[in-house]
């Protein structure tokens, strides 16, 4: 095959104890996945779970630094826990539905939250204010094999220390299997797939040079500067 120039380098995360690399297919993510994120984004009540995506290139592998966006005054930080589908479909069946993740990781899904808000008032897309350049900063993958499905543990995020976001993944109301089995229900799943499954409350405005530390107790932590 001959390109009219070289294709992109494709996206890969490490997966813990396993010296070969995930490939990225797809990055989606759940909207107001916990209540009291979503109620401070001003909704109400258990509402059926809605997505929207980052493109896989705008993953940082590992954290570490990472450019505060331009076309922004309000960059906040929202923690999330992130499945990393080993095989897919459409349609899954709620009780298959966990078959399919290779995998759990920390994820940033960081947010130009003024965009977003303006986006959301005029009926606009969400894109620019949630897929930009680095915008998806993410750990390393520990695989189920050693992991298993975590259903319970606290999910936490630090700015200079200070103790922002904490929940625990018992809070989200919409459990993985079904948002996997939802989402499917949309698109077509496959291996190398990620689902950034949404964050609890606490969500805060972040700033050139402030540190980042976020983890989910029993999988792991992701660290980023924005410089
Ligand atoms: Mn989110």
């Amino acid at each position: 095959m001959n390109y009219v120039f070289p294709p992109a380098t494709p996206v890969v995360l490490p997966v813990d104890g396993c010296a070969a690399v995930f490939p990225v297919r797809r990055v989606y993510c759940v909207g107001q996945n916990y209540a009291e994120h979503a109620a401070e984004m001003g909704a109400d009540g258990r509402q059926p779970p809605f997505f929207f995506s980052k493109p896989a290139d705008a993953l940082v592998p590992g954290g570490g630094d990472v450019a505060y966006p331009p076309m922004t005054a309000n960059l906040q930080h929202e923690v999330e826990l992130v499945v990393a589908l080993g095989k897919g479909g459409s349609d899954i069946a709620l009780d298959q539905a966990l078959d399919c993740v290779f995998g759990y990781a920390v994820g940033f899904d960081l947010t130009r939250r003024d965009l977003q808000s303006s986006a959301k008032a005029k009926g606009q897309p969400w894109d620019m204010g949630k897929g930009f350049d680095q915008g998806g900063p993410i750990s390393t993958i520990r695989p189920v094999a050693t992991l298993g499905h975590p259903a319970t543990g606290t999910i936490w995020l630090k700015v200079n220390g200070e103790l922002k976001q904490s929940g625990d993944l018992s809070q989200m109301s919409w459990k993985v299997a079904e948002v996997i089995a939802n989402l499917s229900g949309y698109v077509r799943l496959a291996a190398g797939d990620l689902i950034f499954t949404g964050t609890p409350a606490g969500v805060s405005t972040v700033v050139r040079g402030d540190l980042l530390e976020g983890g989910i107790d029993g999988l792991g932590e992701l660290k980023i500067r924005l410089v």
